[in-house]
C-alpha cells in the first residue's frame, strides 16, 4: 500500500483546547510472522532495530522514551506518554494524551520490511476518549483511525473488523479494530487483559503527586504497593513532575503495565497484562488487587483471548470464569467474538461501596453469549417529533440521554442524534417498515414522510474517508438540504458545495468556515456573489468570460476555479451540454484572468450525477493536469487544488463497488497529482451521501380495481407524486423500487398479487410513478414505501395543485445491525486497483467511447 499518502481528511479540524489530561490509553499491538532464517539467524527479529529507529517511530507518534529495561525475551520503554514493548515478532505501543499513536505504523512496517518480516496480524483497542474534541489527526473519531489503519492492513486475509463494545448509552465503549492472516489460529491460548479506571480515590491519588520533585519511580510503586500485584516481576517505573507515574514490568515472556494520571477532575489509570494464563495468577484477585491500589469509582476491563485451544473448552480456565470483584457491581458486559478464533469481553463495573460484594454477575468469555444483544429488533424510542413536529429545543439545551456516547459518535454528535430524537432500529428493511407502520399508527398520520437513518450517513463517510484518503469531500447541498444531514456531515467534517445564497445560508447557519465551502456554480447571480464575498467564501468556479469579469467586479479577491468539461456520456444526468469548459477555450481563460488580476487557484469537473464509468474521473483528472501544465507554460500560478466534482454512487444503490471505483480513481490522482507536488483534491459529492439515507412512506387514499382483458388489475393513489418527491422520476431519471405495508398483515402469498399502478395525488395524468408492478391488494390507510429516496427528491419538488413538497415530515432513525450492538461493527476493504483496463469498468453499464482508459495511459 503506498503509506506515504497526504492531505488527511479530518486534519483541516482544528485542534481544540483541552480541559484536562485524556489519560485513556489507545494501544497498538503489530504482529510478524519470523524472517527466514538466512536473513535473521538469531532470531532477533524486532529487538534487532536500533535505538534511532525506535526513536524516529516514536517521534512520529509524538513521545519519547525515559526509561528501558530488558530480559531474554523482550525489550521494555517506558515513554513520556505510557510504554513500548518489543518482542522479536510483536510490538506492542500504548500512548496516551493526544499522541498520533498511528502515525507509527507507516515506520514501523518499513523498518520490519528492512527485516524481512511479514506482517500477520493488527489490534487497536482503546477506550472512549474524555476529552475527544482534543484528539489530533487520525484519532478525531473511531471512523477516522479505521480509515487510517485500513490502509495499512486492510488487505490482510481477514479484512480489517472494527467493532465498538459495551452499552452506547454509557460511558465509557471499547473500541477494537483487527487484521489478520485468514486462518492464522494462534495454537496456544493468550490473555490480555486491560483495565482503565477513572475517578480515583482522592487519597489514593494523592501518592502519585511528586511536585517537588524528590519521589522516585520506585518510592510510588512501593508506597502504592503495585509491587505486591505481581511480586516475581522485574519492574521499571517512572515517576513525572509535578504528577504522574508509569511502569512496565516483566516476569518472563509475560508483560504488565501501569499507568496514572492523579489529578482530580480527570484522574485514570491503566493496568494492562499480557502473557500470563490461569497457571500463573486468578483473574478475579489480580482484578480485585489493582482495583484496591487506586480504588476507583468506575472501571471497565476488557479481557481478550487469542486463539482456541483444541478441546473448545476453557471453561477450567480462572480467567474464562465469571469475576465479581468484591466492592464492585458490574453494570454492563458484552462480549465480541473476533477473527481467527479470539474472543473479546468487555465489563464495566461501579462502586457499590467498599466490602459488599457485587450484585451483578458479569459475562464470563464462554457464558450465555447470546447475552449481548443489547439493541433488539424493534426497540425503538417512541419519537417526540411526530407529534410536537416543528417544536425542536434548540440544540444547545439538548441533553442526551440515548445517544449520552462519547468515542466514535462523539459528544457533539451525540448531541445531535439526540437533538433529532433518532430512533435506534434494526438496519434491515423489515425493521424500517416496522418504525413505519408504529410512527403511522402512534401518530395517525395521514400526511407521507420521510425516515432518514442517520447511520447511512455515517456508513458512507466510513467507507470514502477509507477509500479516497486524498480526497475531501464538500457535500452537494443541491443534492439534499434536510438539516441533520447537513449537520451530520459538517460534524464529521465534511466541507459544502453551495450553489446559492439560501445554500450558502444553510452552511454558514450550521457553523462552516469559509474554508470549507466552495461556490460551486459557475454562472452564478451577482447578487449571491456578493453575500458570499462578503461572508469571505472566496472559493468559486467558473467556465466563462462573462463569469470571470462579473467575478472581477463583485469579488476582485475571488480564488477561481476552473471548471472544465469532462462528461461520463453515460452518466444518469449528464451536464456537460451546460457546464465546462472545452480544453481548446481553457487558454484564453487562463489568459483573461491573469489580465484581470484573478487568482486562479485549481481545475474542477463533474462527470455527470450518478456515473456509470469510473474511467471517467481518470479521464479528468488526466484533463486536469492538462491544465496545470498549461498554466505552468503560461508563466507563474496558483494552480494547487483539484476539485473532482461529483457523481459518485453508493454500492446498494448502483450495485457496484465503491471501494474498486475508488482504488481507480485514486490510481489516477497518484499518477498525475502525486502527494509530493502538494496539490489538494477534493470532491463534491451529493447523491453518495443522501441517497441511501432516506426511505419515503407514502400513504394509499384510494383503490381501483379493474379487469383488463380479463386480467384482474389494481389502481392505487398515493400521497407524494412526481410534482413532489418523485420528481426524480423526470429530472433524475430515477427508477423507483417500493415496498407494501398492510396494516393487516407483512406477508402475503403469489396467489393474492396484481400487477399494479401507482398514481401521485395531482390530477394531472403526468402523475404516475409506477406501472404493472406486482402488488398484493391494497386498501386505504396501507402505506407504500419507497427505499433510497434520498437525492433529488425533497429539494426539487413543488407546491403544485395544493400538495406541498415542504410540509413532509422527516422521522430520524439509528439503525444498527440486530446481533450487534456495537452499531458500528461493519467491515469494508480497501481495494487496490491494478494495472488491467478491466478494473476501470466496474462502474460500467454500458462501454464508454470518449474516454477510455487506453487514451489516458498513454
Ligand atoms: C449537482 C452537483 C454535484 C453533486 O452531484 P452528485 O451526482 O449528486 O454527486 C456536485 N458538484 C456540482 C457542481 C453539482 O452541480
Amino acid at each position: 500500500m503506498g503509506v506515504s499518502v497526504a492531505p488527511e481528511p479530518g486534519s483541516v479540524m482544528e485542534v481544540k483546547s483541552c480541559p484536562g489530561f485524556e489519560g485513556f490509553e489507545k494501544r497498538l499491538e503489530v504482529e510478524f510472522h519470523p524472517a527466514p532464517i538466512f536473513t535473521d539467524p538469531e532470531g532477533k527479529g524486532l529487538r534487532g532495530l536500533a535505538r534511532v529507529e525506535l526513536d524516529s517511530m516514536l517521534d512520529a507518534a509524538k513521545c519519547t522514551i525515559v526509561a528501558y529495561v530488558s530480559n531474554e525475551e523482550f525489550d521494555s520503554y517506558v515513554l513520556s506518554e505510557s510504554s513500548l514493548l518489543v518482542y522479536p515478532l510483536k510490538m506492542v505501543l500504548k500512548t496516551c494524551g493526544t499522541t498520533q499513536i498511528l502515525k507509527a505504523i507507516p515506520h514501523l512496517l518499513e523498518f520490519a520490511g528492512a527485516l524481512s518480516l511479514r506482517l500477520r496480524r493488527c489490534k487497536y483497542t482503546r477506550g472512549t476518549f474524555m476529552f475527544p474534541a482534543a484528539q489530533p489527526f487520525p484519532h478525531g473519531s473511531f471512523h477516522e483511525e479505521v480509515g487510517y489503519l485500513e490502509r495499512y492492513f486492510g488487505h490482510l486475509g481477514s479484512g480489517g473488523k472494527a467493532y465498538v463494545m459495551g452499552n452506547m448509552a454509557k460511558f465509557p465503549n471499547w473500541h477494537i479494530y483487527t487484521a489478520a492472516d485468514e486462518n492464522d489460529f494462534m495454537s496456544e491460548r493468550t490473555y490480555t487483559l486491560e483495565m482503565c479506571m477513572t475517578k480515583l480515590d482522592q487519597v489514593k491519588a494523592t501518592q502519585f503527586f511528586n511536585a517537588d520533585g524528590t519521589k522516585s519511580g520506585a518510592d510510588m510503586t512501593e508506597a502504592a504497593g503495585i509491587n505486591s500485584l505481581l511480586p516475581n516481576s522485574k519492574i521499571c517505573d517512572f515517576s513525572f513532575e509535578p504528577c504522574g507515574y508509569s511502569m512496565n514490568s516483566m516476569e518472563g515472556a509475560a508483560h504488565s503495565t501501569i499507568h496514572v494520571t492523579p489529578e482530580d477532575g480527570f484522574s485514570f489509570a491503566s493496568f494492562e497484562t499480557m502473557g500470563y494464563g490461569s497457571g500463573d495468577l486468578d483473574l478475579q484477585s489480580l482484578v480485585e488487587k489493582v482495583t484496591s491500589v487506586f480504588r476507583p469509582a468506575c472501571f471497565s476491563m476488557c479481557l481478550f483471548a487469542a486463539g482456541s485451544a483444541e478441546n473448545g473448552s476453557h471453561s477450567s480456565s480462572s480467567w474464562e470464569r465469571s469475576i465479581r470483584p468484591s466492592g464492585y457491581v458490574c453494570d454492563g458486559t458484552s462480549r465480541q467474538e473476533l477473527p481467527c478464533g479470539s474472543v473479546a469481553v468487555f465489563h464495566t463495573f461501579k462502586d457499590c461501596g467498599y466490602g459488599t460484594v457485587a450484585a451483578v454477575q458479569p459475562l464470563a468469555l464462554f457464558q450465555n453469549p447470546e447475552h449481548h444483544v443489547i439493541i433488539s429488533e424493534n426497540n425503538y424510542v417512541p419519537n417526540k417529533s411526530v407529534h410536537g413536529k416543528y417544536s425542536r429545543q434548540p440544540l444547545s439545551t439538548v441533553t442526551s440521554s440515548v445517544w449520552n456516547v462519547d468515542g466514535l459518535l462523539g459528544g457533539e454528535m451525540a448531541k445531535l442524534f439526540a437533538y433529532y430524537d433518532a430512533a435506534v432500529i434494526g438496519s434491515t428493511s423489515k425493521d424500517t417498515d416496522a418504525f413505519v407502520r408504529k410512527t403511522a399508527a402512534d401518530a395517525c398520520m395521514e400526511s407521507a414522510f420521510y425516515v432518514m437513518d442517520l447511520a447511512s450517513v455515517l456508513t458512507q463517510w466510513k467507507l470514502w474517508v477509507a477509500c479516497l484518503p486524498r480526497v475531501k469531500p464538500f457535500y452537494a447541498v443541491k443534492c439534499n438540504a434536510d438539516g441533520a444531514l447537513l449537520a451530520t456531515l459538517h460534524k464529521l467534517g465534511a466541507g459544502f458545495d453551495v450553489a446559492s445564497t439560501a445554500e450558502l445560508n444553510a452552511v454558514m447557519d450550521l457553523g462552516a468556515v469559509p474554508d470549507d465551502i466552495i461556490f460551486a456554480n459557475p454562472c452564478k447571480l451577482p447578487t449571491h456573489i456578493v453575500k458570499a464575498g462578503k461572508n469571505g467564501v472566496l472559493c468559486t468556479t467558473f467556465d466563462s468570460e462573462s463569469e470571470l469579469y462579473k467575478l472581477k467586479e463583485y469579488m476582485p479577491n475571488a480564488e477561481v476555479i476552473l471548471r472544465i468539461k469532462a462528461d461520463d456520456p453515460n452518466a444518469r444526468c449528464p451536464l456537460g451540454s451546460k457546464y465546462g469548459a472545452e480544453l481548446e477555450e481553457c487558454e484564453e481563460l487562463l489568459a483573461v484572468a491573469k489580465e484581470l488580476a484573478l487568482k486562479v487557484v485549481g481545475v474542477a469537473f463533474h462527470v455527470g450525477s450518478g456515473a456509470s464509468d469510473a474511467r471517467a474521473f481518470a479521464h479528468g483528472i488526466a484533463c486536469a493536469k492538462h491544465i496545470f501544465e498549461l498554466a505552468a507554460s503560461m508563466g507563474p500560478n496558483d494552480m494547487k487544488l483539484v476539485d473532482i466534482g461529483g457523481g459518485f454512487v453508493s454500492s446498494a444503490s448502483s450495485g457496484v463497488d465503491f471501494a474498486l471505483a475508488a482504488a481507480a480513481i485514486n490510481k489516477a490522482i497518484d499518477r498525475y497529482f502525486p502527494a509530493s507536488m502538494g496539490v489538494t483534491v477534493i470532491a463534491e459529492p451529493g447523491r453518495f451521501f443522501a441517497e441511501d439515507a432516506f426511505t419515503l412512506a407514502t400513504n394509499v387514499f384510494g383503490t381501483r380495481m379493474r379487469k383488463k382483458a380479463g386480467i384482474k388489475q389494481a389502481e392505487y393513489w398515493v400521497n407524494d407524486g412526481i410534482y413532489g418527491s418523485m420528481n426524480c422520476l423526470l429530472y433524475d431519471h430515477a427508477v423507483l423500487s417500493v415496498r407494501a405495508l398492510r396494516q393487516a398483515d407483512a406477508e402475503w402469498g403469489e396467489e393474492n398479487v396484481y400487477p399494479s399502478t401507482i398514481f401521485g395525488p395531482t390530477c394531472d395524468g403526468l402523475d404516475t410513478l409506477m406501472r404493472d408492478i406486482y402488488l398484493p391488494q391494497l386498501q386505504c390507510g396501507d402505506w407504500l414505501v419507497f427505499p433510497r429516496m434520498g437525492a433529488y427528491t425533497k429539494s426539487a419538488g413543488s407546491t403544485f395543485n395544493g400538495f406541498d413538497i415542504r410540509d413532509l415530515p422527516t422521522l430520524y432513525v439509528y439503525s444498527c445491525s440486530e446481533n450487534d450492538y456495537s452499531c458500528f461493527d461493519h467491515d469494508f476493504s480497501v481495494v487496490e486497483g491494478n494495472d488491467s483496463s478491466e478494473e476501470y469498468s466496474i462502474f460500467s453499464f454500458g462501454n464508454i467511447s470518449s474516454s477510455s482508459s487506453s487514451d489516458d495511459e498513454q
